[in-house]
């Protein structure tokens, strides 16, 4: 068969649209809002809310394989779709990636270095758990949070009772915080026949907790690269993956390696792969879902991505022609249609001698979006 299913609409299920549709494939995306970033660019187009398991029926019926590109899709909804069609990643999967506490016992029992961490549902609990952790901590919601919304840091025990109302009684995750050098993230595919193909090990740099750079090769010492591959292929084959997996990671001072959390999909610190890999994360998603070989995952040279987030359209239309300008740097725009802060928008990506110098150009170009505006860096 030759038509996918993506739950989703979003950045990710139209870059991986764009790929599988590249191939040959046919793509069908679920999508609760008329004309999504992913809707834009499939086949077909099924508006309907993720709750409605009876869209998701025939949204199954129509497509050969189903994978996904939205962590919350109810699990009524994916166990459905799951009885008529294969879903990859398994839903199993999704659920251990989708609940922190979930994601931290399983990679603590299969040994996979992690945070102290410690469940939360009572304020007592939370006391004693930082008695035990340690200040400071990060208090999180066990589910449905991104961009760091549903985190809250706490510097002193005395805090506990505000940081445990922001958890709005929600099931918590207490993390010890973790004094990183620097982020790292892999992304990994594996596929039906057990074959693990990592990518390249990002670094990744944050601005308000959303991700806001991503470059490879990572700046660390080859063996802490080396470490970070071996962490996540291993935890992609403990987790009996087949699909693609983003594995988020902290690189300590002293060259260990802790793992934050797992994205079962293409990630964010992934999006380079389509101009400077040989084969894109997406891509190699549709390998995977639909059991073909993987590609070869090579770098090509060295690369940055800058995600555009809706802060640049705060005052009108970021100028386009000031960063097509830049002949080295590709412009990714998701077809959203309402800018707001914090909403990622689309990527800039570059190739240069070094990732740090590819950087240095997909910044220049974004400076240059909105350069002489109210507001705008003064010296671009
Ligand atoms: P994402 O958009 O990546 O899904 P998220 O909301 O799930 O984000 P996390 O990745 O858990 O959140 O945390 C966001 C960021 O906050 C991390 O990338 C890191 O910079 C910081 N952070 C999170 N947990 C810790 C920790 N235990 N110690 C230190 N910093 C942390
Ligand atoms: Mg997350
Ligand atoms: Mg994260």
């Amino acid at each position: 068969g030759r038509t996918v299913g993506i739950l989703g609409g979003g950045q990710l299920g139209r870059m991986f649209a764009i790929a599988a549709r590249r191939m040959g494939y046919r793509v069908h995306a679920l999508d609760p809002s008329q004309d999504g970033p992913a809707g834009q660019v499939a086949d077909v187009e099924v508006v309907a809310p993720y709750e409605d398991v009876d869209a998701a029926r025939r949204f199954a019926e129509a497509v050969d394989v189903v994978t996904f590109e939205f962590e919350n899709v109810p699990s009524e909804t994916l166990a459905a779709v799951a009885e008529i069609r294969p879903v990859h990643p398994s839903p199993a999967v999704l659920d251990t990636c989708r609940h922190r506490l979930r994601e931290k016992r399983f990679l603590a029992k299969g040994g996979f270095p992690v945070a102290g961490f410690a469940e939360i549902r009572t304020e007592d609990e939370l006391r004693a758990a930082l008695v035990r952790l340690g200040t400071p901590a990060i208090l999180k919601t066990a589910e449905f949070g991104y961009d760091g919304k549903g985190q809250v840091r706490i510097d002193a025990p005395e805090s506990a009772g505000r940081a445990f109302e922001a958890l709005g009684g929600k099931l918590g995750v207490l993390e010890a915080f973790v004094p990183f050098a620097c982020e790292l993230s892999v992304v990994v595919a594996r596929s039906h026949a057990g074959d693990i193909v990592p990518f390249e090990v990002a670094e990744n740099r944050h601005a308000r907790h959303i991700l806001d750079v991503s470059l490879a090769p990572a700046g660390v010492p080859a063996a802490a690269r080396a470490r970070a591959t071996e962490v996540a292929s291993d935890i992609a084959k403990a987790i009996d993956l087949v699909g693609v997996l983003g594995v988020e990671m902290f690189y300590l001072p002293n060259g260990d390696i802790v793992v934050n959390e797992l994205a079962p999909r293409p990630h964010n610190s992934g999006h380079y792969t389509f101009d400077a890999c040989v084969t894109s994360q997406f891509e190699q998603q549709l390998r995977a879902v639909c059991g073909l070989p993987l590609g070869e995952p090579t770098l090509l040279r060295p690369a940055a991505m800058a995600n555009l987030l809706g802060d640049l359209w705060e005052h009108g239309e970021p100028q386009w022609d000031r960063a097509a300008a830049f002949p080295d740097v590709k412009i990714h725009l998701y077809g959203k249609t309402e800018a707001r802060p914090g909403r990622k928008m689309g990527h800039l990506v570059a190739m240069a001698e070094t990732a740090e110098a590819a950087s240095a150009r997909v910044l220049a170009a974004r400076s240059a979006l909105v350069s002489g505006r109210p507001g705008a860096d003064p010296c671009p």
